[in-house]
């Protein structure tokens, strides 16, 4: 299966993600998750991305681009992937669209969860992540078990002011690829507000998984 998660920040992708990964047994490319090890490692793109992502802006497309095209090209991605925080803009989902196509492959469905942006600031303020299982936590709606509170780490665009960017970014750059996706009739939309029990039982139901 080939899927594709779209959402505000904060919507609860990873979260979705994890849960998706776990029973369809595929890939989870997360290009935060690239582009945070490129930052990290201190590679040409880590240097060219860092500035972009601390103030909440969107890294270029023809940085971002490259990295996904070759890496659903590798052999682990034969039997699927979630693309988990891309396309993020149009010309990422034309570029995405003209690999596939000269791969020979189709996209299954593209998820979108839906939040209001009212409830966005809270859930970015309070994540948290395991570095080492890599479980995403939530401060107030899905609290951390008191054993692993002392290594957990807090993304640097997890502020208030760099979220409120990446909504703006979110609005203007990746709500137009909603109608892209709409129109070939790819979009299945849920409604993000409830337990992440509950949106995992949604989307499941939206991508005919029951
Ligand atoms: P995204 O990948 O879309 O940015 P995450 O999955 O990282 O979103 O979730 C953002 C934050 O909100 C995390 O702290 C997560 O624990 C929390 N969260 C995820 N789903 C829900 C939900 N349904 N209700 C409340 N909080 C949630
Ligand atoms: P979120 O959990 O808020 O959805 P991500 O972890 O997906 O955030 O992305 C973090 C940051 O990495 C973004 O704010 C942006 O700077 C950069 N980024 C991730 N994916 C892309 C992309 N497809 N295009 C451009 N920038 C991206």
């Amino acid at each position: 299966m080939r899927l594709i998660l779209v959402g505000p920040p904060g919507a609860g992708k990873g979260t979705q993600a994890a849960e998706l990964i776990s029973r369809l047994q595929i890939q989870h490319l997360s290009t935060g998750d690239m582009l945070r090890a490129a930052v990290s490692q201190g590679t040409e793109l880590g240097k060219q991305a860092d500035g972009h992502m601390r103030s909440g802006g969107l890294v270029p497309d023809d940085l971002v681009i490259p990295i996904v095209i070759e890496r659903i090209q590798q052999p682990d991605c034969q039997n699927g992937f979630i693309l988990d925080g891309f396309p993020r803009t149009r010309p990422q989902a034309e570029a995405l669209d003209t690999a596939l196509q000269a791969a020979g492959v189709q996209l299954d469905a593209v998820l979108l969860i839906e939040v209001p942006d009212e409830l966005i600031v809270e859930r970015i303020t309070g994540r948290r992540m395991d570095p080492v299982t890599k479980v995403i936590y939530h401060l107030k709606f899905n609290p951390p078990p008191a054993e692993v509170a002392d290594r957990l780490e807090h993304r640097k665009d997890d502020t208030e002011q760099a979220c409120r960017a990446r909504l703006g970014k979110y609005h203007s750059e990746t709500a137009p690829i909603i109608p892209f996706y709409e129109s070939r009739g790819l979009l299945r939309r849920i409604d993000g507000v409830g337990t992440p029990q509950a949106i995992t039982a949604r989307a499941f139901e939206a991508l005919g998984l029951t």
